[in-house]
């Protein structure tokens, strides 16, 4: 599927290092999604696999879904993870092997917890607004949660905070004494930034947590460095504030955590700490098992899981090649 609007072509070599000596402008990649929707994938990349327990961005669009038939993902598992989905254009329906079925919309927020397993497919309903964009994120649970139960909250409105000119959504976490009921398994932020007016804000930050920062729309100046759709810049931990600078039509996703210290090993939906562990999801998803259950009025046939690579899927930590 084509994009309604080409994104700025990356002006820095990936991971230099750019003005402000404590961070990384990591270009992302496409990757295709589904039949019809490419995605820009902004993490894991190989120099930066995590920021906090986010080990997972995508963003999509702004596509035109008009005549097209927009997202059209069938029902597939998840282990060891959650998943974040947040729109700003269009309108998808999540359903799951808990029997949930949910539209989601612009401002409102899917988090899905996989715990063991479960399984779900997204799917832009027949009627539909003519753009689709918006982010999906993986969020990394530790022990005992990544082998607890599935859960599903959809959170129709998220609590704002106003700082002058900054206007802030919790999607998930605290900033500014407002903290959003996402439900979170280590120290996390995930919230989305704009700004009124062309002076610059400053984001109070917590030294002990990682962060990165991505332009989902519009252009931003963070820290001396320009932002704009289709990079992640890594900022590391010790900060204690965020400077920045952003066009009124800007939107910025701004995400932190805890650094996120067991290596995982990730291979197609399943995050996993080791071979045999992803390999035995694979297994009880390719054979149908109870595990996962079966997907609420998605009659499709579930996506069938790829081969396993020739070699062993080795855990990686969070780094990257940066460290
Ligand atoms: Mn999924």
């Amino acid at each position: 599927m084509e994009r309604t609007e080409s994104l700025p072509a990356q002006t820095r070599p990936p991971g230099v290092a750019a003005t402000d000596p404590g961070s990384v402008l990591l270009p992302g990649h496409d990757v295709p999604l589904g039949r019809y929707t490419t995605v820009r994938r902004l993490l894991p990349q190989r120099q930066r696999r995590m920021v906090g327990a986010w080990c997972f961005v995508d963003h999509f669009g702004p596509d035109d879904v008009a005549e097209r038939p927009g997202m059209e993902v069938p029902p597939h598992p998840h282990t060891g993870l959650q998943t974040v989905t947040w729109l700003l254009d269009g309108e998808i329906v999540h359903r799951d092997s808990l029997g949930n079925v949910q539209p989601i919309r612009p401002g409102q927020l899917n988090v899905m917890t996989s715990g063991h397993g479960i399984a779900h497919s997204e799917r832009s309903p027949a009627d539909r607004p003519p753009l689709m964009h918006g982010v999906q994120l993986w969020v990394a649970l530790p022990d005992p949660a990544r082998s607890g139960p599935a859960d599903f909250a959809h959170h129709a409105d998220l609590p704002r905070w106003r700082d002058g000119d900054l206007d802030a959504t919790l999607l998930v976490g605290e900033l500014g004494g407002e903290r959003s009921p996402a439900v979170a398994h280590t120290p996390l932020l995930g919230a989305q930034l704009e700004l009124r007016g062309d002076a610059p804000a400053t984001v109070p930050l917590h030294p002990d947590f990682e962060y990165g920062l991505l332009a989902m729309s519009g252009a931003a100046e963070v820290a001396g460095v320009p932002l704009a759709p289709g990079a992640l810049l890594y900022l590391g931990t010790g900060r204690e504030s965020l400077r920045l600078r952003a066009t009124p039509e800007c939107r910025l996703l701004l995400l932190g955590g805890a650094p996120f210290d067991d290596p995982l090993v990730m291979w197609w939906n399943f995050v996993g700490r080791s071979h045999e562990e992803v390999a035995a999801a694979r297994a009880d998803w390719t054979a149908g098992s109870g595990r996962f259950g079966v997907v609420a009025d998605d009659a499709a046939p579930p996506l069938p899981a790829p081969a396993l690579p020739t070699t062993r899927l080795k855990a990686r930590d969070r780094h990257g090649d940066l460290h």
